[in-house]
């Protein structure tokens, strides 16, 4: 008889089921199975499920922030074995592409996401109990992270790639983030242990904000009460560094572009429907404008995104609000819809 796992499958948008499938099977050298212990639930996923996002193609298991123990391996896998502790990338890439050679592994012309979005090869992904990927993918979990913390390694080096990479954010900058749901949460602990000097959190959920303050923010402004503009001016009078966008809606990036000063760093990060925003040119030119975007993870991301757990920089545990068995899946997509949450991980198996 045919071996099944559990997986919650998405037959179309709003038909979500927990059904049994085959287990996945290892096909190449290179392939990996993974036994999931704890997976993430990335507001991608959530967009999927209520058709939000339309690039889905049906049956599928979504699921791209995973965290588990090597089952498998093919014959070509060098650096893990079964039982190997492992955090997995959801982005799979050739290594040999124009872009893979300087390392840009999520510009990759021949990539694969697990459970992910981008890419237009999609693999299952780990909202089940096992899930085939690559080696390329894999990273050992150091032993003092738990299953938990390890499934928002994905997210944290998003963050990671975005502050610190790419918009450069040095000690002492002031730095504003705009939505502190789980991603911007995140944003806010890399820019705190980047030695952020004043950390503004802006959000229209009170909730959101509380959590913001008890992380670490320095002041707060909620854009549904007051002028978010004058409020962020009242409390850094000579104007953000940096301004992180990472809420989604175009009325955020609308806003980081309104709290410049001459030499404000912006990072377009949370935006990903196609909606237009004005940009002065000669402004911007005076001004200095300089803005940055950030999509996807890159393993150079994610091995920084472990240091910063490992050595405790940065606790992933603190913004998890929510532990849901896959077994009550739906309960986690309910979750998903109210301001009242962080993030929320899916475990299986019993992830400790
Ligand atoms: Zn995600
Ligand atoms: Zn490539």
């Amino acid at each position: 008889m045919e071996k099944t796992m559990l997986a919650a499958v998405l037959h179309d948008f709003d038909d979500l089921r927990l059904d049994h499938v085959p287990l996945p099977q290892v096909r190449s050298h290179d392939d990996v199975i993974v036994r999931i212990k704890s997976c993430g639930f990335c507001a991608t996923d959530y967009k999927a499920i209520k058709g939000i996002r339309r690039n889905v193609t049906f049956p599928a298991i979504l699921g791209h922030e995973p965290s588990g123990i090597v089952a498998e391996v093919g014959p070509g896998v060098r650096h893990f074995q079964p039982g190997d502790h492992v955090i997995v990338q959801p982005s799979g890439y050739c290594g040999y592409c124009p872009h893979c050679r300087v390392g840009n592994t999520h510009y990759c012309q021949h990539a694969f996401t697990t459970g992910g979005d981008g890419p237009e090869d999609v693999w299952p992904g780990a909202f089940a109990e096992y899930m085939l990927t690559k080696e390329c993918c894999l990273f050992h979990k150091p032993a003092g992270v738990s299953f938990h913390a390890a499934a928002i390694t994905e997210p944290l080096s998003g963050a990671w790639k975005g502050l610190i990479q790419y918009s450069q954010m040095q000690p002492g900058d002031d730095v504003v983030i705009i939505g502190v749901g789980g991603i911007g949460l995140l944003c806010m602990l890399v820019a705190k242990a980047a030695g952020a000097g004043r950390l503004i959190a802006v959000d229209s959920s009170e909730y959101a904000l509380d959590n913001a303050r008890a992380l670490g923010a320095t002041g707060t402004v909620n854009p549904a009460r007051q002028d978010a503009k004058e409020a962020v001016y009242a409390l850094i009078p000579d104007g953000p560094d940096l301004v992180v966008e990472a809420a989604g809606p175009i009325a955020a990036v609308k806003l980081m572009t309104d709290l410049r000063r001459r030499g404000t760093k912006w990072n377009v990060f949370g935006i990903t429907t196609h909606e237009t925003f004005e940009l002065d040119g000669g402004l911007t030119h005076f001004l200095e404008g300089r803005m940055d975007a950030s999509f996807g993870t890159t393993p150079l991301a994610m091995a920084k995104a472990i240091r910063l757990m490992e050595t405790g920089l940065v606790d992933t545990e603190k913004i998890i609000s929510h532990r849901i068995p896959l077994e009550k899946i739906h309960e986690a997509v309910e979750i998903m819809a109210s301001p009242e949450r962080n993030k929320i991980v899916v475990n299986v198996l019993d992830a400790t």
